[in-house]
């Protein structure tokens, strides 16, 4: 066995690609990377560009497991206090699940709560199809706002915070590091936007500073509302994902990530709340993903370039873009949005999703002849067996040195289609693959599935767990009377029937084709 690689990423703080090292061991000396990845505010269907950052947190999971690290792992789900002016640091703007309800989309939802639910189901949902890990944790905003009062108040005790008519500010000039992550810290560029948006979405004029963001919003009238020393409000949208992943990781952690929009503010607005507050570096490394783009372009709703998961996944019948190619497996989509580095721009097109489609087709049929050869089958040439091993360690090797190399997914993803077009070379000469070439062989796809997702083995195991399940009768029909009860709108009984699902420790997930659940 060759050495274990070290893995590196490029790190935002310091511009550089370096070893990520975690910095605790468990009681048996196994390293633990305590990794904390922004996760998706509810108000919409998630789009291949979130998923492309998903994936990217995704894969450092897989890279580390793979280097026999313990991965904790945390992501959230957003579903209160996202505005839609945050990206100009002071929380001006509407509420996005609010304003998502109060559009034509919202019309099928009884309230926030109830979309903020519909959404985060489809979430996972769309997780689970792609293959995506589930985090160890994924705290949601919505329970944890008495944890982000009680950091207002730490703040506002450490003189980092001050209190107006409409909210809690913390105050930038207190914190002299702001501005180390994104290098935005000059007072004239941020007070006319980092987005190029002029100020007038300043909702305050008491701030002290233009620079000073919410921690906590005043708003008696908002959908969604907590009782704070500070009045009836909501917490600030940085506050909640510093918060989550102190209180679920500890002070410092070893990686923080998302997609490059949120180096400035949120990523620079997390750092200073949880350093202001504690003291102590809050992450010692940060990644960020470049944009997914479609056909060269920005995806927007007017140009009808804008995917969701399900746009490509689905049949047309259940609202699949034909013109994409709809339904495309689940899984040539992860294929194809892991294809570019993530520090890379990537450019999503009809043509690389068709190339994605073959090379997925590749693993499949290596999966099939090696199940076919199964283990029963002739003893085969002991030399031909051991040349197929060496070359699949070989593959094996190159594809983790690859992902280690600041997750390398191009390089990666080449060496384990040699690996699977090789096992396809020996199963298609005369004598096929012996019992034991096709036991090398599978040892090599699961390897390959652990690392990068792509082979579909986890998908198969997932299924059969469903129905082995002693209650999927029940659980079956008490999904359906809950979709009855949507289809009637009668939301009372549909919320009785979904706590009732809850107490069974059930996840439910809106699928293309209706309603499927796993246990939590
Ligand atoms: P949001 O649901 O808007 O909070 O976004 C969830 C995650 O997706 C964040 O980490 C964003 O930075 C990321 N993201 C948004 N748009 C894109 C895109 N086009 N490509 C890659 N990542 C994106
Ligand atoms: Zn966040």
């Amino acid at each position: 066995m060759p050495d274990a690689p070290s893995f590196r990423l490029r790190n935002t703080l310091t511009r550089e690609v370096e070893p990520l090292v975690p910095s605790q061991t468990d009681a048996d000396g196994t390293p633990v990377l305590r990794f904390y990845s922004c996760g998706p505010t509810v108000y919409s269907y998630a789009h291949v560009g979130n998923f492309r950052t998903f994936l990217t947190a995704d894969l450092v999971v897989r890279t580390g497991r793979a280097l026999g690290w313990r991965v904790d792992y945390v992501s959230n789900v957003t579903d209160v206090g996202h505005l839609t002016e945050d990206d100009v640091a002071d929380g001006g703007g509407e509420d996005k699940m609010a304003r998502a309800l109060a559009s034509k989309e919202g019309e099928a939802f009884a309230n926030v709560w109830d979309l903020a639910r519909h959404y985060t189901d489809a979430l996972l949902s769309d997780w689970r199809s792609l293959g995506l890990i589930e985090p160890n944790v994924r705290p949601r905003a919505t329970e944890h706002v008495r944890e982000q009062i009680r950091a207002v108040e730490g703040l506002m005790e450490r003189g980092h915070a001050y209190e107006t008519e409409d909210g809690v500010y913390f105050h930038v000039p207190s914190f002299p590091d702001y501005g180390k992550l994104s290098g935005n810290s000059d007072a004239e560029r941020l007070a006319a936007g980092a987005a190029g948006a002029s100020r007038e979405v300043v909702q305050d004029e008491s701030k002290r500073d233009p620079r000073d963001f919410a921690l906590w919003k005043k708003d008696p009238g908002h959908l969604m509302q907590w009782f704070s020393p500070f009045g009836w409000g909501f917490p600030g949208w940085h506050l909640e994902c510093s918060v989550m992943a102190q209180k679920y990781l500890g002070e410092t952690i070893d990686l923080h990530g998302g997609g490059e929009d949120l180096t400035f503010p949120h990523h620079e607005c997390e750092i200073a709340q949880a350093e202001a507050l504690t003291g102590e570096p809050f992450a010692r490394m940060w990644i960020h993903t470049r944009f997914l783009q479609v056909e060269g372009e920005k995806m927007s709703k007017s140009k009808g370039n804008f995917l969701t998961v399900r746009d490509l996944t689905a049949t047309p019948e259940e609202g699949g873009r034909e013109d994409w190619g709809a339904p495309v497996d689940p899984l040539a989509l992860r294929l194809l949005l892991i294809s570019g580095q993530y520090g890379k721009p990537f450019n999503l097109t009809k043509k690389a999703l068709a190339d994605a489609a073959k090379n997925r087709q590749r693993y499949a049929e290596a999966l099939e002849a090696v199940r076919e050869a199964g283990e029963s089958g002739p003893a085969g040439d002991p030399e031909i067996t051991e040349g197929l091993r060496e070359t699949l360690d070989d593959a094996y090797a190159d594809a983790l040195d690859g992902m280690a190399d600041d997750l390398n997914t191009p390089v990666a993803l080449a060496a384990a289609l040699r690996g699977a077009n090789t096992i396809l070379s020996v199963a298609r000469q005369p004598d096929g693959l012996s019992a034991p070439a096709a036991q090398a062989a599978m040892e090599y796809l699961q390897r390959v599935d652990d690392l990068l997702g792509i082979v579909g083995l986890a998908a198969d195991g997932a299924d059969e767990d469903d129905s082995a399940d002693p209650l999927a009768e029940e659980i079956d029909a008490l999904l359906a009377a809950r979709q009855q009860a949507r289809e009637d709108k009668d939301w009372a009984r549909a919320d009785a029937l979904r706590d009732e699902i809850d107490a069974l420790g059930i996840v439910v997930m809106d699928t293309p084709s209706g309603p499927t659940w796993r246990r939590k």
